[in-house]
């Protein structure tokens, strides 16, 4: 099969472009390799698919491309470009979301309007909920998200179940939960325990530390949107959560236990558009996508840390 996958030097893109080929499809990036942080990060996320010759990369803004060509022959589209990250949405730099994360999905779905792709998966973001939803969360839910970046990935979800109502777009989104492991993005809170557990630098810990959040193994996450490509009903919503819902306090146990040092930890204000709680209710992910979460929060730290240390990210 053809895919496409927007987003595709990113964290979570890149690893879903190597499940992807390893499973044997032919794969087209597209990223436009945007500076949410450093392009050589970027460029070694990319490393491996660079080498492939069923892989091609197109460098770009989703409003610049040329979607006749890039959906010639593409059965399914992952869309995961976008600007990711809550505590910058406010202020001035909403406008870099709203240009990102909703006026490029609407670009996307236009151009797929009419065309014969099986599935569209778009990556949505447990940030939809906010704190008001009773736990675990459910997909039917009222969402009333708490950041700027929240209402964006909800607007974006809420224009794939448009283009499906109105134009028979296949979109499925998938809300996932806190995802981590290899190549986690710098400014996502375990490279940043380790990081400064490494350099024996204090960890900022926004509020009392007992927020909880369930965290995802990357290749859980990657496993769960690869079944929606051919079994997520068109038109529905998924949460992918890792089962792994933990306290904050208790991860950096965690850390210490992975990497043999005790963090230090500095205390402060919460910040605006941080949830308090994130719990997934994944069964309707179990029942129609087969998702069931493989890895550990405790295994999947290990593969994390191991990377960092392999890549010397200390
Ligand atoms: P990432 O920042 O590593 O990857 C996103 C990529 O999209 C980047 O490489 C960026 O250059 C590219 N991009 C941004 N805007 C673009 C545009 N207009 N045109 C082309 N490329 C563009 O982020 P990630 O952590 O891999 O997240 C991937 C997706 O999953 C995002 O949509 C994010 O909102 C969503 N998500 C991530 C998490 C998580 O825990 N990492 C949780 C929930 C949802």
């Amino acid at each position: 099969m053809k895919a496409l996958v927007t987003g595709a030097a990113g964290f979570i893109g890149s690893h879903l472009c190597e499940r992807l080929i390893n499973d044997g499809h032919a794969v087209t990036g597209i990223d436009a390799f945007t500076d949410s942080y450093p392009r050589e990060i970027k460029e070694r996320n990319l490393a491996t698919l660079r080498q492939h010759d069923r892989f091609t990369l197109r460098e770009g803004a989703l409003a610049d491309a040329d979607w006749g060509r890039l959906l010639d022959g593409v059965a399914w589209v992952f869309h995961l470009a976008a600007q990711a990250g809550v505590r910058k949405s406010w202020g001035r730099d909403f406008s870099v979301y709203t240009v990102n994360n909703v006026e490029a999905t609407q670009i996307l779905l236009e151009a797929c309007k009419g065309r014969p792709i099986e599935r569209l998966v778009y990556a949505s973001s447990s940030s939809v909920y906010g704190d008001d939803v009773p736990m675990p969360m459910r997909e039917d839910a009222l969402p009333q998200p708490v950041s700027p970046y929240g209402v964006t990935k909800l607007a974006a979800e809420q224009l794939c179940h448009l283009y499906h109502v109105n134009y028979a777009v296949p979109a499925v989104s998938m809300r996932y939960f806190t995802v981590y492991g290899p190549r986690q993005r710098p400014d996502m809170g375990f490279h940043r325990f380790f990081t400064a557990a490494m350099r024996d630098e204090p960890i900022t810990v926004f509020g009392d530390g007992r927020q909880t959040r369930d965290f995802t193994f990357v290749s859980d996450a990657v496993a769960a949107t690869v079944s929606a490509s051919t079994m997520g009903k068109p038109g529905a919503v998924y949460n992918i959560g890792g089962g792994s819902r933990v306290e904050l306090l208790n991860v950096f146990e965690l850390i210490r236990q992975v990497t043999g040092r005790a963090p230090r930890l500095n205390t402060t204000e919460p910040q605006p558009g941080d949830m308090r709680n994130t719990c997934a209710d994944t069964a309707r992910a179990r029942a129609d996508l087969g998702f069931t979460p493989t890895v550990t929060l405790e295994q999947g730290l290990r593969a994390q840390f191991q990377w960092m240390t392999e890549a010397c990210v200390f």
